[in-house]
């Protein structure tokens, strides 16, 4: 299940419009997959990651719940890169490509699990890039595919519109798409069920150009590896998983 080896490429953030063409990859050796996962906020990549893992099985390795777990546990025994990432969080910079680079190495375990895992926020720039791909071939693994999830910025911003976080356990709805079953309150844990901030349009619409701005580099670059699987989210989440399986063959 896990050893298909070839994905439909597209070459735009238009998958409706774009030939599909198939490439034959070489499978890691373990047959395990190794995905990434990039989409702007509001698209739905979290949701389509739980699908994911649900359905095949993969493993996750979010290095932005890694960084959490880590602030939240401080006494916990941190690598050195790690307690000074930590640092220049709470200190409201990013983290620089080294320590990052740095603090997957430490953590190569999830990415030779050969369940296969699915990285998510990781690698965010070109040189990042540029070290998991060498991390990855000293183990003699790959990555299979990069999922981009794209959705037009006028139904990001509506989707978000619509978007209600749980103050307890994060877990976010949709009034319309995916609602709670009782009104304001989470289905998993009954916390209460807000608007962010940041999710009013005029936000969103920063944060959309920042996020096109800084992923631009890494888009093209996985795209020039013939990697880039663009997958189009404005169907229901789950036609969208539907699409995530075909594009993989699964
Ligand atoms: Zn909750």
């Amino acid at each position: 299940m896990f050893n298909l080896n070839t994905f439909d490429q597209c070459s735009g953030g238009n998958p409706a419009q774009c030939e599909a063409s198939v490439r034959q990859l070489p499978a890691s050796l373990d047959g395990g997959l190794r995905l990434i996962l990039l989409g702007a906020p509001g698209v739905g990549k979290g949701t389509q990651a739980d699908l994911l893992r649900r359905a095949i099985g993969i493993t996750q390795f979010s290095t932005g719940d890694f960084f959490r777990a880590a602030i939240a546990d401080p006494l916990a025994p941190h690598s050195a890169a790690t307690m000074a990432a930590i640092r220049r969080i709470s200190e409201g910079c990013l983290v620089p490509d080294d320590m990052v680079i740095e603090i997957v190495r430490g953590e190569m375990h999830r990415l030779r699990n050969p369940a296969g895992v699915l990285l998510d926020g990781f690698p965010r720039t070109v040189p990042q890039a540029h070290a998991l791909e060498e991390m990855l071939s000293e183990e003699q693994l790959q990555i299979d595919g990069v999922l981009n999830y794209v959705l037009p910025t006028e139904k990001v911003v509506e989707r978000l519109a619509h978007r209600r976080v749980c103050r307890v356990c994060k877990r976010s709805y949709h009034l319309v798409e995916l609602p709670p079953q009782e009104e304001g309150h989470c289905d998993h844990c009954h916390g209460e069920l807000f608007q962010r901030e940041d999710d009013r349009p005029e936000a969103v619409r920063v944060r959309l150009d920042l996020y096109a701005r800084n992923t631009e580099p890494l888009i093209g670059w996985y795209h020039k590896r013939n990697q880039l699987i663009s997958i189009d989210c404005s169907g229901t989440p789950q036609e969208t998983h539907l699409l995530t399986l075909q594009a993989l063959h699964l």
